[in-house]
C-alpha cells in the first residue's frame, strides 16, 4: 500500500497528475464510479471509450471545470483542496484553482478561441492578464509557439478566417504559451474535416515527443497507439481496462474493449 501523501507539493518526483477514486454524479446519474489514474512526468495517456462513458467529465473534473463528488486530485504532488458543499466537493481555495488550471492547459473539441481577438491576442491573453507576464515577453513566447504550430504568418488573423485545423493549432499554441505542466486534450480532432485531422495530430505528436505530460481523449486509434505510452479504456464510468498501448490495441483482454475496438475500425 502506498502512503496517502508520498511526496511534498511540487516535488519533482511526484507524478504530474494523480487522481484517486474520483466519483461524479449528475443527479441520480453516476457518471464516474471511482477512477484512479496516475500520469508520471512526461507520460502520454490516451483515454478511449464509447460516447457517454465519462471521458470528458473525467478531464473536466481534473481541470476543475466540474466539481467531483468525491476523490482526490494531485497536480505535481499538490493536492487540490476541496470542501464539501451541497453540490458535492468544491474548490476550497480559488487562488490555488486558478494557478492549477493555468498550469493544466486544456484543448477542447470546439477550439474555444476568443472570436473577438486575433490569434496572437488569443495566445497572450492568459499570460498577460492572468499570469501577469510583461507584454513584450508574452508576445515573444506567443510568436515562438505560433511558429511551432505553423501559424506565425496568421498571427494577426481572427479565428473565423482560419480553417478548423488552423484554429485548433492556434488553440494548442495558446495552451503551450502558459508553459503548462500537463496538457489535457478532449477529442481535439473530432470537429475537423477529415483532411484537416492530420495537421493537428502532427502538432500534438511533436509536443508529445518533447516529453510533455498529456492526457488525450481521442477516437483516432492509430494515433493513440503511436503517441500514447499507456491507454485507459473507460466503460460506463469505470476503467474497464488499461495497459501499454501496444497491448491494448494488439491484445485487448476484456470483451468490451475488443468489441469497442472492433466497432470503430
Ligand atoms: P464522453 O465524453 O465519454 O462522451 P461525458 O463525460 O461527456 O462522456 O458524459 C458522460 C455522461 O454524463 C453522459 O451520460 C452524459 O449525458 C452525462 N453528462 C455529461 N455532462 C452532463 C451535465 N452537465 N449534466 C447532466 N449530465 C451530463
Ligand atoms: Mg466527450
Amino acid at each position: 500500500m502506498r502512503a496517502p501523501h508520498p511526496h511534498a507539493a511540487n516535488d519533482p518526483r511526484a507524478p504530474a497528475i494523480e487522481v484517486r477514486d474520483l466519483r461524479k454524479n449528475y443527479g441520480d446519474l453516476e457518471v464516474l464510479k471511482g477512477i484512479s489514474v496516475t500520469a508520471r512526468d512526461g507520460e502520454v495517456i490516451a483515454i478511449i471509450g464509447g460516447s457517454g462513458s465519462g471521458k470528458s467529465t473525467f478531464l473536466r473534473c481534473i481541470n476543475l471545470l466540474e466539481q467531483p463528488n468525491s476523490g482526490q486530485i494531485l497536480i505535481s504532488g499538490e493536492e487540490i483542496k476541496l470542501k464539501t458543499s451541497h453540490r458535492g466537493l468544491e474548490p476550497a481555495d480559488r487562488k490555488q484553482v486558478e494557478r492549477i488550471r493555468t498550469n493544466l492547459a486544456m484543448v477542447f473539441q470546439g477550439f474555444n478561441l476568443w472570436q473577438h481577438m486575433d490569434i496572437l491576442h488569443n495566445v497572450i491573453e492568459v499570460p498577460v492578464h492572468v499570469l501577469g507576464q510583461p507584454r513584450d515577453q508574452a508576445i515573444a513566447t506567443a510568436e515562438d509557439m505560433l511558429r511551432r504550430v505553423g501559424l506565425y504568418e496568421k498571427r494577426h488573423a481572427y479565428p473565423s478566417f482560419l480553417s478548423g485545423g488552423q484554429q485548433q493549432r492556434a488553440a494548442i499554441a495558446r495552451a503551450l504559451a502558459v508553459e503548462p505542466s500537463a496538457m489535457l486534450f478532449d477529442e481535439p480532432t473530432s470537429a475537423l474535416d477529415p483532411e484537416l485531422v492530420g495537421e493537428v495530430l502532427k502538432v500534438i505528436k511533436d509536443i508529445a515527443g518533447e516529453g510533455r505530460t498529456m492526457m488525450l481523449v481521442t477516437h483516432e486509434m492509430a494515433f493513440a497507439r503511436e503517441v500514447a505510452d499507456r491507454v485507459i479504456f473507460l466503460h460506463q464510468g469505470r476503467i474497464e481496462e488499461e495497459g501499454a498501448s501496444d497491448q491494448i490495441f494488439s491484445a485487448p483482454r476484456s470483451e468490451r474493449l475488443q468489441k469497442f475496438l472492433h466497432s470503430i475500425r
